[in-house]
């Protein structure tokens, strides 16, 4: 362990744009995860290394000693590949929730550890937490269990895995260094190589209400991440995705389970064959997401020789009945009640109080502000100011009109679900500044703009 004199040294050197060996880094993460270190010095090395960075090796050095605070999940030998995505996060992003059932289909190994949402990122667990009787929070073994019985988990990461990282990302939030490359890409990379996965890939986003705003922090974050995860010897992909608009029709907790399932039901409106490509992309987007993964982890896996071989061996998954089968079969192995689960989905809305919010001329939709919605879905209670705040899973929008969709006077541009009539009318309010319509359709932008591979 390095004495508060050498972990001085350590701080300096990083602040002053030196070096740290492996070594270094590995003994700080594991003397912070012990309580030798003590958070006020600990907040400074963070700073240093906001400042000064961490070169590839520091990086690699410090996710593997993350990785290695805790215990890794230990999968017996099989021949299905262990797989996971990665999401940066954004407002109506649901493709872990379709995707899992469908990849476990494929014939992978899902061990998905997902997260909670914070601020207006929602969080793959809150949306699980909506459903009757499901548990998020589950033992290692029973991880391994339902992976290797079900084909796929989606649930919180435990109490021993990658503590560092727990501890870390709690300073880094209330010390101003979480938008540090290197101790974002250490902080998820951790995470995901604690599940012992051979396949990765990661939807980094970028826009409004993205984690990265511009696409060329994006691509440095991506890139950062690609290149770790294949040095640790998982192949890592990573796709740059637009959070401009949200993802699908829905946002919020329940809301978007409800959509996940309707997918997974088929009951998602078909593009018009005349649309050109980008067009499909974005009248379809979460279809297009879910199945875009997909896609990229059989080739990565080499169980596809093409791309589009891949993506057509994902739709005809996806288009028959078992990723549905296979979603049941994960939520009861979680403990759901599936009985509950169905019968809440047989209700149109379960908040109280739903609002329609209505175009006023017509024309196309040129603008659906993922942050503007992302804001007020939090203000209504469906997202977290802080850790601590209990969230509303019923609260949220959909039916929301999206880039391109033509519209009438009277047309719905969203439907709000809310507690009171009171806060649908604030809601309404604000969310007319998220929506803009044009006379001409705007020009459709690329939902999937750039593919980073080792
Ligand atoms: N998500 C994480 O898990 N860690 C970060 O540092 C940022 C986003």
């Amino acid at each position: 362990m390095p004495g508060k004199l050498n972990f001085l040294t350590l701080i300096e050197r990083k602040r002053d744009g030196g070096r740290l060996t492996a070594g270094e880094l590995a003994q700080i993460v594991r003397a912070y995860a012990a309580d030798q270190i003590p958070d006020y010095q600990m907040a400074a090395f963070l700073m240093a290394v906001y400042f000064s960075g961490l070169n590839a090796d520091e990086t690699r050095a410090l996710t593997l000693a993350m990785r290695d605070s805790g215990v890794t999940l230990q999968f017996p030998k099989d021949t299905r590949p262990l797989v996971d995505k990665h999401s940066t996060g954004g407002v109506g992003d649901k493709v872990s929730l379709p995707l899992a059932p469908l990849l476990a289909c494929l014939g992978f190994r899902v061990p998905m550890i997902s997260g909670r949402g914070l601020g207006i990122t929602g969080g793959t667990l809150d949306k699980l937490d909506s459903i009757p009787g499901l548990k998020t929070l589950l033992p290692t073994e029973r991880i391994v269990e339902i992976v290797q019985t079900v084909g796929c988990v989606i649930c919180g990461q435990t109490d021993q895995m990658v503590p560092a990282d727990k501890k870390l990302y709690a300073l880094r939030d209330v010390t101003g260094t979480v938008p540090s490359i290197p101790l974002i890409v250490a902080s998820i990379m951790s995470k995901k190589l604690a599940e012992r996965i051979s396949a990765l890939v990661l939807d980094v986003k970028f826009g409004r209400a993205a984690f990265m705003q511009t696409m060329t922090d994006a691509r440095k974050l991506a890139k950062a991440m690609v290149t770790l995860g294949n040095q640790c010897g998982v192949n890592t992909r990573a796709i740059l995705t637009d959070m401009n608009t949200p993802l699908g029709r829905a946002a919020g907790n329940w809301l978007e389970v409800k959509e996940s399932v309707e997918l997974l039901n088929h009951r998602t409106v078909k593009p018009n064959q005349r649309f050109n490509d980008s067009t499909v992309q974005r009248f379809n987007d979460l279809r297009t997401l879910v199945l875009t993964c997909a896609a990229h982890l059989l080739v990565q896996t080499g169980r596809a020789r093409s791309f589009a071989a891949a993506y057509k061996q994902a739709e005809d998954c996806l288009n028959s009945a078992a990723p549905r089968k296979k979603w049941d079969e994960m939520l009861v192995a979680q403990g759901a009640d599936l009985d509950a689960f169905n019968e809440k989905l047989a209700h149109d809305y379960t908040a109280p109080v739903v609002l329609e919010l209505k175009a006023k001329h017509d024309g196309f939709v040129s603008r659906c502000d993922a942050r503007v919605i992302g804001e007020v879905i939090r203000d209504l209670g469906g997202g977290r100011l802080t850790k601590e705040t209990k969230i509303n899973f019923d609260v949220g929008v959909d039916r929301l009109a999206k880039p391109g969709d033509k519209v009438q006077p009277g047309s719905t541009l969203c439907r709000i679900h809310a507690v009171t009539l009171a806060d649908a009318d604030a809601a309404a309010k604000r969310l007319e500044t998220a929506f803009a319509i044009s006379r001409s359709a705007p020009r459709p932008s690329r939902l999937i703009a750039e593919v980073i591979t080792r």
